[in-house]
């Protein structure tokens, strides 16, 4: 595959879809897809060398991350402050 051309279907990661999918090239840079479009739902959207996006995978772990680092720092506290749940309640 030395080139490519407008409207060549190539797979590609749609973000709506949540896979790869079928993808039409809607711009070309250097001759290398820069712009697809799915083929399932239309979308437009950078090419992304069937490369997804954070997963919820990706995600869980940043979110472990910084309750790790949230953990440490509330470890460092001597005493934690109740929370009070006196809140007014909207009458009238
Ligand atoms: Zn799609």
């Amino acid at each position: 595959m030395d080139e490519m051309r407008l409207g060549d279907v190539i797979d590609d990661h749609c973000i709506k879809c949540r896979r790869v999918t079928n993808h039409s090239i809607v711009s070309l840079v250097d001759g290398q897809a820069a712009k697809v479009r799915c083929r399932t739902c239309y979308h437009d959207h950078d090419y992304r060398h069937e490369q997804a996006p954070p997963s919820k995978k990706e995600l869980k772990k940043l979110e472990a991350e910084a309750q790790a680092a949230a953990a440490a720092a509330e470890g460092d506290q001597t005493s934690e402050q109740p929370v009070s749940e006196t809140e007014k309640a909207a009458s009238g």
